[in-house]
């Protein structure tokens, strides 16, 4: 795509102040996903930094499972979910991580994919990190090779990449 559709793409994301809770800029890609052309060029451009270096993509849901399910028919790679504690039904690898208040938990089935598998993972936002860094935990117990992460949009005040530890960082690609 080129940047001038990305352009176009990034002007359809909407930002709602204080949602969830004061403070926060939630950041709203519905819009985005309803305009065919602008999804396309995204999810061309969520690909294009790993083209041919990857058997499967994983979803952070839940927004990651709309993106994932595109790169993956666009691309022939299969799908895996990584999901919100107690959703899938067979046996997980998991990984907790903390959030403003609290703590989330998200896993993902062992033996969906085979060891050494080359995994990108994918996301609408990137935020704090959190999730990412313990997607990147749960791939590695589960022996995927984790090519790396595209997301559509940082928020750059949060520094999340920061908090994806290792060289998990160098590899995350944010369009926006
Ligand atoms: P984090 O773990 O803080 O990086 O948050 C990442 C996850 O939370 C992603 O799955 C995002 O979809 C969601 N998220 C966090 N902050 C925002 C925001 N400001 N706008 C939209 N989604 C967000």
């Amino acid at each position: 795509a080129s940047s001038d559709a990305l352009e176009r793409a990034l002007g359809l994301i909407a930002s709602i102040p204080d949602h969830p809770t004061p403070g926060v800029v939630f950041r709203d890609l519905t819009p985005l996903f309803a305009d065919g052309a602008a999804f396309a060029d995204v999810v061309d451009a969520l690909i294009a930094p790993f083209a041919g270096r990857f058997d499967a993509v994983a979803g952070l849901e839940a927004r990651g499972f709309l993106l994932a399910g595109a790169i993956a028919m666009r691309t022939g790679a299969g799908l895996v979910p990584i999901r919100k504690q107690g959703k899938l039904p067979r046996a997980t690898e998991a990984q907790s991580y903390d959030l403003e208040y609290g703590s989330a938990t998200i896993e993902a089935h062992r033996g969906d994919l085979p060891a050494g598998s080359r995994v990108l993972l994918v996301d609408d936002v990137l935020a704090t990190g959190g999730t990412l860094g313990a997607a990147i935990r749960v791939a590695d117990r589960l022996g995927w090779d984790v090519v790396g992460a595209s997301v559509v949009l940082e928020i750059d005040a949060l520094d999340g990449r920061a908090v994806v530890s290792g060289d998990g960082a160098a590899r995350i690609v944010s369009l926006f």
